[in-house]
């Protein structure tokens, strides 16, 4: 059988097996939690709590301050110590709550429909935004926004994305193998939301068995979806690679999945929706992989937003010696890590402690103009001459070149042959852009 997949990309090794056929555990409650008051793309929240509040598991903490903007809540129950900036996975200190754990989960429930089938849209978006739920593959769009329909926007079709194409990361696929029936209930509600009747869900084809299972459910609760087995290459998980992928649509150039009638949608996200709209839980956990060669037993675990990283290595038995690296995400699109107290976020999909030696940054060669980052790159660009372009602060130039569609899959820095940090140069190159482009407006 021809598996359906997009043009360019690249294939690198997998290492999933680490982590891969390990149940999901819960982690222990964290005696203490750091929660963000920015965990998604938009305005940050404002706190609702002071110093030395009670707070109970689930309660509202940080509301959100405009439309492209969601709340935050309380992973724990306890009392709130602090109100500041604490170190965050990309390697800044940022405003975050500090709650102190005082004994078990006291839960404040989300107000919901006893029914959601019988519900207003109206009714669920407003559970969906109070829940806090944003995008869990790693973007961290807010969700209530993303299920707005423009009329001028109309969407016809929904694609759940189980791709999971970084190598390592394992969550979504013990998700779909565990968790499946909940998925899939998470699936119907988005798309009643949505009000659309065609729904796809995108597998990987490393993944055999999430295809089984899913297939299984899907049959036995009769939903009227199709799951699409798809080629293994990287990065097939991309919104506009797996719209092109499944339903050959090709998504315009600084345009949107619902330009051309779509919404993609990640396992844990679709998930959360249903915690939220069946359960009345706002999002306050998610299914972690910590995984790699250097750490002692990777596991795929439950752990509570705010947990300090640290508390989730120990739960893994520890850091080996030969550690060289500690990754937040994947190895592809994720950041090193050299603080192990940063929290748990609601977009961290995985945890790589690696010590091969060949993926910590050596020593940089010039260009030796062989293309092969062309012609790994999936939107098409130049990554050579863009990362040129922001190294010697030619802004404008990348922008006319269209840095801004680079999707920082880092695709071309793992064919590069001269150690090229393309990528890190094109993420500094799009920061400039963006804020030139609002300098202008
Ligand atoms: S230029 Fe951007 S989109 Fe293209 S391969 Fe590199 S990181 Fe990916
Ligand atoms: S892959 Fe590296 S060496 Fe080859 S053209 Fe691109 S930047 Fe230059």
């Amino acid at each position: 059988m021809r598996l359906l997949s997009f043009d360019h990309g690249v294939h690198p090794a997998e290492y999933k097996s680490f982590s891969s056929s390990k149940p999901i555990e819960v982690q222990p409650l964290p005696n203490e939690v750091f929660v963000p008051l920015q965990q998604h793309i938009g305005r940050p929240c404002e706190p609702l709590v002071k110093k030395k509040d009670e707070v109970k598991t689930g309660q509202v903490i940080g509301q959100a301050s405009g439309f492209v903007s969601s709340p935050v809540h309380s992973s724990v129950t306890g009392v709130v110590k602090n109100i500041g900036f604490f170190m965050h996975s990309m390697g800044h200190r940022i405003p975050m709550i500090h709650i102190e754990r005082k004994g078990e989960d006291d839960w404040e429930y989300l107000e919901k429909p006893d029914d959601w089938k019988s519900a207003s849209v109206e009714e669920l978006d407003k559970v969906i935004l109070s829940a806090g739920i944003v995008g869990m593959g790693g973007a961290a769009f807010p969700t209530h926004v993303k299920l707005k329909v423009l009329p001028e926007k109309p969407i016809d079709t929904f694609i759940l994305n189980g791709c999971e194409c970084e190598p390592y990361l394992t969550c979504d696929h013990r998700m779909m193998l565990e968790k499946s029936d909940r998925i899939l209930e998470g699936m119907a509600i988005a798309m009643k939301v949505l009000n659309v009747k065609d729904g796809f869900i995108g597998i990987e084809n490393n993944k055999k068995d999430a295809i089984e299972a899913m297939r299984q459910r899907v049959e036995a609760g009769g939903y009227p979806f199709k799951v699409v087995p798809l080629k293994v290459k990287y990065p097939q998980g991309a919104e506009k690679m797996l719209i092109k992928a499944i339903v050959n649509r090709k998504v315009p150039t600084g345009g949107l999945p619902g330009d051309v009638g779509v919404i993609v949608s990640n396992v844990g996200t679709v998930h959360a929706i249903m915690e939220a709209v069946v359960e009345g839980k706002p999002l306050v956990s998610r299914v972690v992989a910590v995984t790699g060669d250097a750490i002692q037993t990777p596991k795929n675990v439950e752990a509570r937003v705010g947990t300090p990283l640290k508390s989730v290595l120990e739960n893994c038995g520890g850091l080996k010696e030969n550690v060289t690296q500690v990754i937040m995400g994947g190895p592809m699109m994720g950041f090193s890590q050299f603080d192990v107290s940063i929290p748990i976020v609601k977009a961290t999909s995985g945890i790589v402690c690696s010590g091969l030696t060949s993926e910590v940054a050596e020593k940089v060669y010039p260009c030796i103009r062989c293309n092969s980052c062309v012609t790994a790159c999936p939107m098409y660009l130049l990554p050579n001459r863009l990362s040129r372009l922001s190294e010697k602060a030619f802004y404008e130039e990348s922008d006319q070149l269209g840095i801004l569609n680079c999707i920082e899959c880092g695709s071309c820095v793992y064919v590069c042959p001269s150690n090229i940090p393309i990528l890190q140069w094109l993420r500094v190159g799009k920061y400039k852009v963006n804020e030139l482009k609002r300098k202008q407006t």
